[in-house]
């Protein structure tokens, strides 16, 4: 149903007044942050259009896959014949080290815009948006839908802006007009579909005629993030969805290699971030540390984000208060994160950010001890903590066969997607061109 004009027009104002706020806001703190594609109506109708350009006819096809929480080493201590397959053709990396918060929507909004979260703006799951006035949660459908809360250029965009069609089974942001463009197929988030339906989709898409096949197909699988949350990382859940994902892969290996096209095809295996355990014992109440009325938590778990009344000076004595009182963790203003995070430039990180320990979570309320649950899965801590790493490797044409190459950076992975695809990456990335490509093609 075509929105009222005066709808879209209030819209547009809205994403200039917060690009303009955006930009005073990176200019004040020395950090850029990115800038969203036009919200014009002409750029909303500039995507493909659902044709590729002839240019990008001959192109190769490349298939991003998600396995939400699948940790480097599940590659070595689990038994996953399919995983094998695709690293015995192609390449693997040793780790692929995520950004800070090592949470799922920042993750995969980094991967596939090659910003990180002071950049792109999904700083969390869920955070508060103090200029705005107003919180974001991956729960709250409008916000996940809504291209405004999002800044940078997400892969399906560079490509339909470039005229290649591009199709995404899932990926945080892929619902969103971003920019005033969609990927011309997309689906909306249903965790209930079953993994099956999602390949058979995917391979269908890579049976379509050449003008309208997509180039870039994105795939996202919540099953093995799932079942880890819920027990403990040896317990038999988790070893059965790994496997059941590894017949999945299976599935969709097999459908590759029967396709026309089967060997122009880049198949890209990744994950958001890894996993390690933690109890109820390790969970620290907010309220134990604090007195909390001025306090908005944006989020918590093992990053907690706190918007503070009282400017600077209240923030310093919520932050001084913590760290006298907190063991397994330490709280900084903003502009105190240390520096190798890269979290600092964007108000809706919060006034003070609480970094736990591995292991160690922060809440509002804490969740209540259950006799049948005393150890679970969480992520969120330190990218470069092992238990933190995540997946990737790659197979396709050229892509040299059985080597490891050295930890990566997944905010390399855009620019990589951008140059097997032979498109034109936007500048001031903080992932570098070539980083990965140079190490994986023959
Ligand atoms: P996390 O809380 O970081 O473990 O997030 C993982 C959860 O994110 C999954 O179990 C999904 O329920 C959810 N999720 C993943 N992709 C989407 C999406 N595109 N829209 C809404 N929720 C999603
Ligand atoms: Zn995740
Ligand atoms: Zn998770």
């Amino acid at each position: 149903m075509p929105l009222p004009t005066r709808t879209l027009k209030r819209g547009r104002l809205r994403a200039i007044v917060l690009l303009l706020v955006a930009a005073v806001i990176g200019a004040c703190s020395g950090v850029r942050p990115a800038a969203t594609p036009p919200t014009t109506a002409a750029a909303a109708t500039r995507g493909s259009g659902g044709i590729n350009q002839p240019g990008h006819r001959d192109k190769p096809h490349v298939v991003l896959v998600s396995f939400d929480g699948f940790r480097a080493d599940y590659l070595e201590t689990f038994d996953l014949p399919s995983f094998r397959r695709v690293k015995q053709r192609g390449a693997a990396a040793r780790t692929m080290r995520p950004v800070f918060p090592s949470l799922t929507f920042p993750n995969h909004y980094s991967l596939v815009t090659g910003l990180r979260p002071e950049r792109h703006g999904i700083v969390g799951n869920s955070f508060y948006d103090p200029v705005r006035g107003q919180s974001y949660a991956l729960s709250d459908r409008d916000a996940v839908g809504d291209g405004t809360w999002y800044r940078g250029e997400p892969i399906w965009v560079t490509a339909e802006r470039q005229g290649m069609v591009a199709a995404c089974f899932f990926w945080p942001g892929s619902e969103a007009a971003i920019g005033g463009i969609r990927p011309t197929y997309w689906k909306p988030y249903d965790g209930e579909i079953p993994n099956d339906d999602r390949v058979k989709a995917v391979l269908e898409w890579l049976r379509l005629p050449d003008e309208r096949r997509p180039h870039l197909i994105t795939l996202y699988f919540s099953e093995l993030d799932s079942a880890s949350h819920r027990s403990p990382l040896g317990s038999p859940a988790v070893g059965q969805a790994l496997q059941s994902l590894d017949r999945t892969l299976g599935v969709l290996l097999d459908g590759i290699d029967a396709l026309a096209i089967r060997d122009q095809v880049y198949l890209v295996l990744t994950s958001d971030h890894g996993m390690v355990e933690t109890a109820t014992s390790q969970a620290i109440a907010l309220d134990s540390l604090i007195d909390t009325t001025d306090v908005r938590m944006g989020f918590g778990g093992p990053v907690a984000s706190l918007h503070v009344a009282g400017g600077s000076t209240g923030a310093t004595l919520v932050r001084n208060q913590i760290n006298s009182r907190l063991q397994r963790g330490r709280a900084y203003l903003r502009r105190e994160v240390p520096a190798r995070f890269h979290y600092r430039a964007d108000p809706r990180i919060g006034d003070v950010v609480v970094v736990m320990d591995e292991g160690w979570t922060l809440h509002a309320s804490p969740p209540e001890a259950r006799p049948d649950r005393p150890r679970w899965g969480m992520h969120g801590w330190d990218p470069v903590l092992p238990s933190m790493a995540a997946l990737f490797l790659i197979a396709g044409p050229g892509v040299r066969a059985g080597v490891t190459i050295p930890a990566i950076d997944n905010v390399d992975v855009y620019p990589l997607l951008t140059e097997l695809l032979g498109l034109r990456a936007p500048a001031d990335l903080d992932g570098q061109p070539g980083r990965i490509h140079r190490q994986v093609m023959r």
